[in-house]
């Protein structure tokens, strides 16, 4: 099964000169999704991860049947405001202004192995920032994994260092 059939390229959206990756076919076909996921869960298996961080709302999406089918815990990351008790929050640049990130200060424990799930690698800004988080307190980030990586981004290079996989290279 080649998973690059089930993801629509969508030319200028949100704004010109961007090539959209829509991954809502790839969801809508059950064997399609559940192929993406058991890629997922042989990663998290190799890396040996405890725990799985998935950023706001893609990360989700793959993150979650991750961590259940491997009987691990999932920890959300978010926007601002979204999350009710204590946060560290952290902002970093993009190509126009900033963002901010947030997580509860309790979700990871000193060296526990997580690993990060996300839809796409693109600038690798949201995940440098991820990474940063979980760092702060002090757990280990073990992999990286994305259902797709945009090669001609280079987001690997600000997270040099780091265990990445990329289910599908554009
Ligand atoms: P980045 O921080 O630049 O690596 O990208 C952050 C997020 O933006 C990714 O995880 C995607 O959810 C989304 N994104 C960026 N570029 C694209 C694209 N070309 N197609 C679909 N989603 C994108």
């Amino acid at each position: 099964m080649d998973l690059k059939d089930y993801i629509a390229n969508v030319p200028d959206f949100p704004k010109k000169g961007i090539q959209f990756k829509d991954i809502t076919p790839l969801m809508q076909d059950g064997k399609a999704f559940h192929e993406a996921v058991s890629r997922f869960v042989e990663y998290a298996k190799k890396v040996g991860a405890d725990v799985i961080v998935g950023p706001e709302a893609r990360g989700f999406i793959f993150g979650c049947p991750t961590a259940t089918e491997l009987s691990i815990g999932f920890i959300p990351v978010r926007k601002p405001g979204k999350l009710p008790r204590e946060t560290i929050d952290l902002e970093y640049d993009l190509e126009y202004g900033s963002n901010k990130l947030s997580m509860h200060s309790d979700s990871i424990k000193p060296n526990q192995k997580v690993l990060i799930v996300d839809d796409l690698l693109a600038t690798g800004g949201t995940v440098k920032a991820t990474v940063d988080i979980i760092e702060k307190m002090k757990g280990k980030v073990v992999g990286i994994a994305f259902l797709i990586e945009l090669d001609f981004l280079k987001g690997r290079d600000i997270l040099s260092g780091y265990d990445i996989m990329s289910i599908l290279h554009y």
